[in-house]
């Protein structure tokens, strides 16, 4: 099955995805990573995209598509996959019409409060790139990954003034593509509160996808 997971930046998509793709064993394809990756290795990809991420502005879809694509024609994506942070344009969306097709959108829907909140907090390994929280989901030992005890570290654009921007490409740029799928009757909104346990949204989300794919999945 093919899923795309949208939501502001900070609503959780990376968590969710990857659940969903250990749950059904298809890969979890985050778009920030693969860029972020591009850009450590100093690749010509990372070097060209590299400014914009930094400012929190979208890369150019040109670019994206390619990697999109690229990616999406690998072995392991035959039997679907899980898409976080692509598309996030319309111009992506339908870029990626073209190459496969979607059986479910995922909407995560959040308060902007609490993301700012989620982002200022948020740490990521550097070698294995789990994902903490200083309040919610804090390591065991500080600065230190529990999985496989890499260092953690803050994204350059978890910063709030960075964060504030990438809420208003956010609002600019992706919340069209909610309508744009809706149309198409593909989208499961899902209230992704503060309180809810993850387990309680997991349940919501394999249900939308039994809804979406009867045949397919656990
Ligand atoms: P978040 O969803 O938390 O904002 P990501 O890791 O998905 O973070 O993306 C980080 C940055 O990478 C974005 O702010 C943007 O600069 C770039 N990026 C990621 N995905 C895309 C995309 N589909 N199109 C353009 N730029 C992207
Ligand atoms: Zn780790």
């Amino acid at each position: 099955m093919n899923l795309i997971m949208l939501g502001p930046p900070g609503g959780g998509k990376g968590t969710y995805s990857s659940r969903i793709s250990e749950n059904y064993g298809i890969p979890h394809i985050a778009m920030g990573d693969i860029l972020r990756r591009e850009v450590n290795e100093g690749s010509d990809l990372g070097k060209k995209v590299e400014e914009y991420m930094e400012k929190g502005e979208l890369a150019p879809d040109e670019l994206v598509n390619e990697v999109a694509k690229k990616r999406l024609s690998e072995p392991d994506c035959e039997a679907g996959f899980i898409l976080d942070g692509y598309p996030r344009t319309l111009t992506q969306a339908k870029a990626l019409d073209k190459v496969t097709d979607t059986d479910l959108v995922i909407n995560l829907e959040i308060s902007e409060e609490v993301i700012i909140e989620r982002l200022a907090n948020r740490r990521i390994c550097k070698e294995c790139g789990a994902i903490y929280n200083l309040k919610s989901m804090p390591p065991e030992e500080e600065g230190v990954c529990d999985e496989c005890g890499g260092e953690l570290y803050q994204r350059e654009d978890d910063k709030p003034k960075v964060i504030r921007k990438r809420l208003g490409e956010y609002r600019k740029q992706s919340e069209p593509l909610i309508d744009y799928y809706r149309e198409k009757n593909l989208v499961e909104d899902i209230v992704a509160q503060e309180e809810r346990p993850i387990e309680e949204m997991m349940e919501e989300i394999y249900a939308a996808i039994k809804k979406a794919k009867p045949n397919k999945g656990s």
